[in-house]
């Protein structure tokens, strides 16, 4: 992935180059001689970096190369104004000031890169929908999430959907809804990581589908009551403490347990040592979560749970056949070569079927 200064290069040698071809001139000679007319000669370097050879471990030699390169921004921008192809290079000049904007401090004295990384950051000028993702706390990716239905029982892949990196898993689900509606298919079992119970799938699921998920544990790194130690009424909507006082709760809120009564209550030592009284928060599918910790305790639970290993040899298998790298630049490009993976990986079940079924698939 490129840093910003190489970011802003590279949008920039774009514009340049872009008003090159219009121009006439071959992309590599154009856009050296533009450059240089536009006074930005930088730009035709093989890198930027090197030709504003500074120290880049010095924070201050880093500054000033930013604010050259917001020159060179500034210097194209004029040059580009009314040119033949200006449309165009107007686009790459978007971007050029997008990647400014997230990632520039342009408040103090002179600009200077932010500390941390912007919501939403743009990481690519070549594809815009890029992003950058989190697998866990301390694993980071750049690119797109990739997401896999599995069919547990012939083992196809059935729908598949593609995200960038920093869209959290649930928001796939209306692009595989569809794909099921356009297929045809029903679902009679859900089994997911938990990333994507918040998804619609889950939430406006019907009476018949059933969901398995590996539940988050209920913990309290206090040592006090933790939340499975309240007794939740889902059909009452009442939350009673260990202490049998009961409050009435909405999914999705919090619920505070009154002050004075936690101030005068003799278990409080163990349940809090807020002044506030005691609060529990209530999931919107707390009722759903509660289930399928009852469930996972169980050893059919457990065993149901495992089921769900064929999903990541599926999983395995399509990133096997489609790689670590996004082949194309988008969103849609990039949905367009997993599915194509589907359907390698499906014919692979399929002939494998046929295989152990006693014949073989021939050409
Ligand atoms: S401290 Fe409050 S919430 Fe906790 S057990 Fe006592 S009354 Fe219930």
């Amino acid at each position: 992935m490129e840093d910003t200064i190489n970011l802003l290069g590279h949008a920039l040698r774009r514009a340049v180059g872009v008003i090159a071809a219009v121009q006439g001139w071959g992309q590599a000679a154009g856009t050296a001689v533009l450059a240089g007319m536009a006074g930005a000669p930088q730009l035709a370097a093989s890198s930027l970096k090197a030709a504003l050879d500074r120290d880049w471990d010095d924070p201050a030699a880093r500054d000033e190369a930013l604010a050259e390169v917001l020159g060179l921004l500034g210097r194209v921008e004029a040059f580009i104004a009314g040119a033949a192809g200006s449309d165009a290079a107007r686009a790459c000049l978007t971007v050029a000031h997008q990647v400014r904007d997230q990632d520039v401090d342009l408040t103090g004295p002179a600009p200077a890169l932010r500390r941390g990384v912007a919501r939403d950051r743009r990481i690519s000028v070549e594809d815009g929908d890029m992003r950058h993702g989190r697998k866990t706390r301390s694993v980071l990716f750049d690119g797109y999430k990739r997401h896999v239905l599995r069919d547990l029982d012939t083992g196809l892949v059935t729908a598949v959907g593609i995200t960038p990196a920093n869209v959290p898993e649930a928001a796939v689900a209306g692009g595989i809804s569809a794909d099921l509606d356009a297929a045809g298919l029903t679902l009679a079992e859900l089994h997911i990581d938990r990333a994507y119970l918040s998804s619609a799938l889950v939430r406006e699921r019907g009476p018949d589908l059933a969901i398995f998920c590996k539940a988050w544990q209920v913990r309290n790194t206090t040592g006090r009551y933790a939340k499975d130690q309240f007794t939740i009424d889902f059909a009452a909507g009442q939350l009673t403490c260990p202490a049998g006082v009961s409050m009435a709760f909405q999914p999705g809120t919090t619920v505070h347990f009154p002050k004075h009564t936690c101030a005068a209550c003799p278990l409080r030592q163990r349940c809090t040592t807020s002044p506030s009284g005691r609060s529990v928060a209530i999931h919107p599918d707390e009722a759903l979560l509660a289930e399928l910790r009852e469930y996972q305790a169980t050893p059919i639970g457990r065993a149901k749970l495992r089921e769900r290993v064929k999903v990541e040899h599926a999983l395995a298998h399509v990133g096997h056949w489609q790689g670590r790298r996004a082949r194309y630049r988008g969103t849609r490009k990039n949905l367009f070569d997993l599915r194509r993976i589907a359907v390698v990986h499906n014919l692979h079940v399929i002939a494998r079927q046929a295989t152990t079924g006693g014949y073989q698939l021939t050409a």
